[in-house]
């Protein structure tokens, strides 16, 4: 018999009844070291006194009243992502695929308002992932998410990760945007090297195409920068935002340039709940604390420690670890056994990390980790490494 909750997913028997900080407590009461963050959701950690405080003043005031009128913490939220990245404007939704949906329509929409309506071919790249909507499986393209949903949005095309020639080829007259995640988070933790980034704006800026980036895993200070763009220098035209931005409240967005934006004008777009009061309050909330030089940079320290630490780890166990990459407090260790039966022994060893594609065990802890349970979490990381190899 089907269960109440759709079984869309292949849950772990464990059940979380309270978080704090870094720290999850099981119903059986064991306390559990989060390194997922609730795939990179829970920028601040759990249950942080600032973004409750946030939401439970916003709570008291007003929960809704829709996009028929202004909403000041939506502005907030807006003005301040403006005022710290490339973005002229921002649209507020409620998650990372409904971001992916409006990148796309904002993207056809800009050429078909400049008199180019042919121009409505986006290129993505394999291994990526952009959600889960109808527009978000065209996009990443990738049989998992594809199949038997057909007939998928027409007008993607995927490409190879890294080659270049293979682009360049493919961006014709009828390209309108590229899109791709600065380091690819499901697909395996993999940053796209900075000369690549630099490579490709060139090419959007001299065919005219749209560069769109999908931050929503890689964004928010979890690099070390606010966004991971900004390691290369470059900028997109558009950007997709969530998961870490609402530090745990479903919130989502899509920042752009003017000139990206030209055609999203009054009754093309829109959203019920998205800049609703609450999840603004609290996006507002957790940008105070990330848009910060020094809470960067102390990501940044962070994640050196974390990443010299697991060094030492992955050269105790050969077989069961080969290696760790990507970037800030975003961290992969390709595994040499199933990246499953690592993830199992760290349930054993109370720890939580997250499976991505390439064999890969993902730690994306809060940003705000404190050092001691950066140290905590490798030794747990060990002791489940110990169990595999016993
Ligand atoms: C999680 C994710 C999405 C989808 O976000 P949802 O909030 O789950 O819809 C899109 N792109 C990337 C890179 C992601 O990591």
């Amino acid at each position: 018999m089907i269960p109440s909750i759709l079984p869309t997913y292949n849950r772990a028997p464990l059940t979380f009844v309270k978080g704090e900080g870094s720290w999850l407590t099981e119903a059986d009461g064991r306390r559990f070291l989060d390194m997922g963050a609730g795939i990179a959701v829970n920028s601040l950690g759990h249950a942080h006194p600032d973004l409750t405080k946030a939401l439970v003043d916003q709570a008291h005031s007003l929960w809704h009243t829709s996009n028929l009128y202004n909403i000041p913490k939506q502005t907030e939220l807006a003005d301040a992502l403006v005022s710290q990245t490339f973005a002229d404007t921002v649209f507020m939704c409620n998650s990372g695929t409904e971001a992916c949906e409006l990148a796309v329509k904002m993207a056809r929409k800009h050429f078909y308002d400049a008199g180019q309506p042919e121009r409505t071919e986006i290129i993505a790249f394999e291994g990526s992932f952009h959600g889960r909507s109808a527009a978000g499986i065209a996009a990443a393209g990738s049989e998992k998410m594809t199949k038997g949903f057909g007939p998928l949005l027409p007008g993607f095309t995927h490409l190879p990760f890294g080659d270049h020639e293979a682009l360049n080829a493919a961006i014709t007259d009828k390209t309108c945007a590229v899109i791709l995640e600065p380091v690819l988070g499901e697909g395996g933790i993999i940053p796209v090297p900075d000369q690549c980034l630099k490579g490709l704006r060139d090419l959007c800026d001299a065919t005219g195409t749209l560069l769109i980036l999908d931050e929503v895993q890689c964004g928010v200070g979890r690099t070390g920068k606010l966004f991971a763009h900004e390691w290369s220098g470059i900028a997109p035209d558009i950007m997709m935002v969530a998961k870490g931005i609402g530090g745990g409240f479903p919130i989502g967005c899509v920042l752009a340039t003017e000139h990206a934006a030209s055609g999203m004008t009054a009754g093309t777009h829109g959203s019920t709940y998205g800049g609703n009061p609450l999840g603004c309050a609290v996006g507002v909330a957790v940008l105070q604390h990330i848009a910060d030089t020094d809470f960067l940079e102390d990501v940044s320290r962070k994640a050196g420690m974390l990443r010299q630490k697991l060094e030492g780890v992955i050269a105790s166990y050969p077989d069961v670890f080969e290696c760790v990459r990507g970037v800030g407090l975003m961290l992969g260790i390709k595994c040499k056994m199933p990246n499953t039966d690592v993830i199992a022994a760290c349930y054993d060893a109370e720890i939580l990390t997250v499976p991505a594609a390439d064999n890969v065990v993902r730690l994306l802890p809060a940003l705000n980790i404190p050092d001691s349970d950066i140290a905590e979490a490798v030794a747990r990381l060990d002791r489940a490494a110990q169990s595999l190899v016993a």
